[in-house]
């Protein structure tokens, strides 16, 4: 309840599922994400320190701690917040 619904943990569990999406998408692969701190779980623990970023296509809709803490829009590799 309260806003702690909307708060991504990062722990080792959540980023395994974050691997299965973030891992094997066109962004991660053509960016080379993996090389990069944070390297996953970008929801999380936030953007990617990589340089030269291109916006390809976002997996994030499709798993399942973005529909669990109804998250929007996705991309969360390239966000400054
Ligand atoms: S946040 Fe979206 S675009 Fe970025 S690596 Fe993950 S699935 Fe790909
Ligand atoms: S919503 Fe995106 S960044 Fe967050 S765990 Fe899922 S695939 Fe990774």
């Amino acid at each position: 309840m309260k806003n702690s619904a909307s708060i991504v943990e990062d722990t080792e569990e959540n980023r395994q599922i974050c691997r299965k999406y973030c891992g094997i998408c066109p962004t991660c692969k053509h960016n080379s994400l993996e090389k990069y701190q944070p390297d996953v779980l970008f929801c999380a623990r936030g953007a990617s320190s990589a340089p030269s970023q291109k916006e390809m296509n976002c997996y994030c809709p499709a798993c399942e701690i973005y529909t669990k803490h109804s998250l929007v829009i996705g991309h969360f590799c390239f966000k400054r917040e």
